[in-house]
């Protein structure tokens, strides 16, 4: 996709493809150029497919929605809430403080504005008063990569939330450059049973976990920036300090977006196969004989014995964090109706 101020010289006063007015973004793989609303509409009607392929809008779900503040939970969280009203399920918002100093406040006001903007409510959980220290802070004390905490504690906490509110799914704002990304860098690795859970939507499991969904999965990044722009859903434009500085996942981006320049839709192509194709990796990780297990310390999703969360606290803080951590959200989910 190409902005039309991207795009100007070669596109002169580009029309929308549907209703003639000024057009805002060329689209070369749908071989469409389109206005502000008709891309509104483009957008949201990609999120809606991806909604009904899963069976996720039925009247009265719950979905928890992971705001960051970052563009991607933006557009997710706007998308989602119109369609919401349309049918008929409820939103919950959900934003982690990670306690990055000035980043993380900034963080939490633009995700808390743009949750009440769309009439979300928000549960706000810091992540420094949750476990008593900052996620680098436990980083260092772990000795692993900020970024793997980082992945390893939020994951775990929005799935205990999820699991205390009784949520549905959990949307997650991974766009479609972003399972691409993942996707590839998986089968580098050859790590093929991992595809299998990169669908727009993972299964829950009884009491232990939550399902995982993507409405962003055919949105792609300069669509999903574009939607938050034009929505005028609040987002932070600034990066987390901690992000790697070439992460093999951002150079897989780049190298895409250069296909992408050359064959229009090898981008869509391949994440339509990937869904189309998912089952062949269920049956991989299936021959894996792995079966969920309860951790015996906080009673969650552990791939066998204690899960990663309990064994990471256990060793950066001292002691397993999970108990406390469940006992925490199940009070903020007694309040979770609450408007932000
Ligand atoms: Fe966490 Fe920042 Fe790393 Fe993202 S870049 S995983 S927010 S530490
Ligand atoms: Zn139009
Ligand atoms: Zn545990």
């Amino acid at each position: 996709m190409e902005t039309m101020s991207q795009s100007s010289g070669r596109q002169a006063a580009a029309r929308c493809s549907i209703c003639g007015a000024p057009a805002v973004a060329r689209i070369p793989y749908a071989r469409l150029s389109l206005c502000p609303s008709h891309f509104m509409e483009f957008v949201e009607r990609k999120v809606e497919r991806v909604l009904r392929r899963v069976g996720a809008p039925r009247r009265g779900a719950r979905i928890l929605v992971a705001v960051s503040g970052g563009k991607d939970s933006a557009a997710m969280l706007t998308a989602l809430s119109k369609l919401s009203k349309l049918y008929g399920f409820e939103l919950v918002g959900i934003h982690l403080v990670l306690g990055f100093g000035a980043y993380s406040e900034k963080s939490r006001e633009t995700a808390e504005k743009a949750c009440r903007e769309n009439g979300v409510p928000c549960i706000v959980i810091s992540i420094e008063e949750a476990l008593g220290a900052p996620v680098h802070v436990i980083a260092r004390r772990a000795r692993r990569p900020v970024c793997s905490v980082c992945g390893l504690v939020k994951r775990y906490i929005i799935n205990a939330a999820a699991v205390e509110l009784r949520a549905d799914y959990v949307a997650m704002g991974h766009n479609a450059d972003d399972i691409i990304a993942y996707t590839l860098k998986l089968f580098l690795n050859q790590d093929l049973e991992s595809i299998a859970k990169m669908g727009p939507a993972t299964e829950s499991i009884e009491g232990l976990a939550v399902a995982r969904l993507r409405p962003l999965y055919e949105v792609t990044e300069r669509e999903s920036l574009l939607y938050a722009l034009l929505s005028n859903t609040p987002f932070l434009h600034d990066e987390c300090p901690y992000r790697p500085v070439a992460p093999i996942e951002q150079r897989i981006k780049e190298s895409m977006n250069r296909l992408e320049e050359e064959h229009p839709g090898v981008k869509i192509n391949y994440i339509r196969r990937l869904e189309s194709r998912l089952t062949v990796y269920k049956r991989l990780a299936a021959e894996k004989e792995w079966k969920p297990q309860k951790c015996p310390t906080c009673g969650l999703l552990s791939s066998g014995g204690e899960c990663g969360f309990c064994r990471l606290t256990r060793r950066a803080l001292g002691e397993p964090k999970g108990p406390h951590v469940r006992r925490l959200l199940r009070e903020l989910a007694a309040k979770a109706a609450r408007p932000a």
